[in-house]
């Protein structure tokens, strides 16, 4: 379908687009929460997307962003988001800013809807060239988001524990040192499962210990790493 263009600086434009697909993708599929609603309303999607894709940022799907890597679709990224529960953590734990570990960069759409929920994010991305770009963009948009070049797959010890955990790529089971990584009360979303296909699967430290939930069918780029897939 051929749709007029849109210039990057036509923000009215954009705004309605966005508001658009908050209504229709999201709260239209059951995303209750008001801070991810709002969240995802703010953050400009039309920034992460390649500028070749422009006319399809707020399209109900995933696009490339080069590297045979994806921006997910919106919908995925508010489901896992509200999953995470940061609101519930603020008012647990007295306002404190929740400190959230986003794996797989990409574009870096996740961690700015993170940062826009007022999160503390650390995002991780084994592929040097996307971190760069991520950088920029956040430098750009005047987003604090650090983002550390390496294996997220073993997560990341140095700001840990974190209030939640994001994985942005598919792993064959929960990666091993995620969950320690968690501090009490805690949760992590990862796409768990086989290359094709996986489940969004849902972690949450207890004082018990761990709860596991499947949350919904879902298919992700593989996680590459010593705790995910092996290089294809
Ligand atoms: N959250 C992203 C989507 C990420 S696509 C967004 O909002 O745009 C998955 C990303 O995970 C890719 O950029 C890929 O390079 C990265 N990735 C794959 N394995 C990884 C690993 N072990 N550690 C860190 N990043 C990884």
């Amino acid at each position: 379908m051929r749709r007029p263009a849109i210039r990057l600086e036509d923000e009215r434009r954009w705004g309605d687009l966005r508001a658009e697909m908050v209504e229709r993708q999201l709260r239209g599929r059951g995303i209750r929460a008001p801070e991810v609603l709002a969240a995802m309303g703010r953050v400009p999607r039309e920034r992460f997307v390649d500028p070749g894709m422009l006319s399809l940022a707020y399209d109900d799907r995933a696009l490339g962003i080069g590297g045979g890597q994806t921006i997910s679709q919106p919908y995925i990224v508010a489901r896992m988001t509200e999953a995470l529960e940061l609101p519930r953590w603020r008012v647990d734990h007295g306002d404190e800013t929740p400190k959230v570990l986003d794996v797989g960069t990409g574009s870096g759409y996740q961690a700015a809807i993170l940062e826009a929920m007022g999160a503390e994010v650390t995002s991780m991305e084994r592929d040097a060239d996307l971190a760069e770009e991520a950088r920029q963009r956040f430098a750009n948009l005047g987003l604090r988001i650090v983002v550390i070049v390496g294996d997220g797959s073993a997560g990341y010890p140095d700001a840990a524990p974190y209030a939640a955990i994001v994985v942005g790529a598919a792993a064959p089971a929960i990666p091993d040192p995620l969950p320690d990584q968690l501090a009490l009360g805690g949760r992590l979303v990862a796409p768990v499962g086989r290359r094709e296909h996986q489940w969004l699967t849902l972690v949450e430290r207890t004082v018990e210990g761990f709860r596991r939930e499947e949350l919904e069918p879902c298919v992700f780029v593989p996680l590459i790493g010593r705790f995910g897939f092996a290089e294809a």
